[in-house]
């Protein structure tokens, strides 16, 4: 890491690391670069201002000067709210409803293009086991995990993620941007439903029927009694 900012006078953009003035108000404050790559729901770029001088915020559209009514948008694919500033302008800070990894938990990883050359992605369940961020912006990710369905012994992965978009349920990441073959992942939230579609030999290798209860409601439970104590699918 570069840059350190003082104490006192300064915060981080959330989504860049960049410097915002301090505001205990609005700790998650976006930076000004960030607000002006903000964008509607379909990618048109927005504008922000005030109504008049006595305030009121409003929000345009970049390219045809038209109101939009609605205080959302988005900034590199996590979606934000803005208000009115308390002492005019306007703030924009994202609403933490994206998806995010945390260690110690399972989740699908779909990457395109696999490993094979049939042009098929690659799926598999992960276990994440730690996530950082690299430097402080928090679309660049360094992420271990085990990834069950790869050769045995060889299924200890570390990544660097470049996360592009980020949705509810999931994020779109380019994997190790720069090196080797250009390959992105979906890492989405983990079901049944998810390994029945994309890695249905699991749950006929493994059938959830010969578990114990306690995989039966609980993929997370599924997944660790059958890649964590009795070794990998054939
Ligand atoms: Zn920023």
């Amino acid at each position: 890491m570069t840059f350190f900012y003082p104490a006192d006078g300064f915060q981080s953009c959330p989504l860049c690391g960049g410097k915002v003035p301090a505001s205990s108000r609005y700790p998650r404050a976006l930076c000004v670069q960030c607000a002006s790559e903000a964008t509607d729901e379909n990618g048109r770029r927005l504008t922000f201002g005030n109504v008049d001088a006595t305030g009121g915020l409003q929000v345009r559209y970049a390219d045809t000067g038209e109101t939009r009514n609605r205080p959302f948008c988005y900034v590199r694919g996590v979606k934000c709210l803005a208000e009115e500033g308390r002492f005019g302008g306007y703030v924009i800070q994202p609403i933490e409803t994206h998806f995010k990894l945390s260690p110690g938990c399972w989740y699908g990883w779909e990457m395109s293009p696999g490993y094979l050359d049939d042009g098929k992605p690659y799926c598999s369940p992960i276990l994440v086991r730690s996530v950082r961020r690299v430097g402080r912006r928090s679309d660049r990710l360094h992420v271990r995990f085990w990834n069950v369905l790869y050769a045995d012994g060889v299924q200890d992965f570390e990544k660097r993620l470049h996360v592009l978009e980020r949705a509810p349920d999931r994020l779109t990441a380019a994997i190790d941007p720069g090196y080797g073959p250009d390959r992105r992942a979906v890492i989405c939230e983990i079901d049944f439903r998810w390994i029945e579609r994309h890695c249905p030999n699991i749950l006929r290798s493994f059938p959830v029927s010969r578990c114990s209860p306690s995989a039966h409601g609980s993929v997370s439970a599924y997944l660790t009694e059958v890649f964590l104590c009795s070794g990998s699918p054939g």
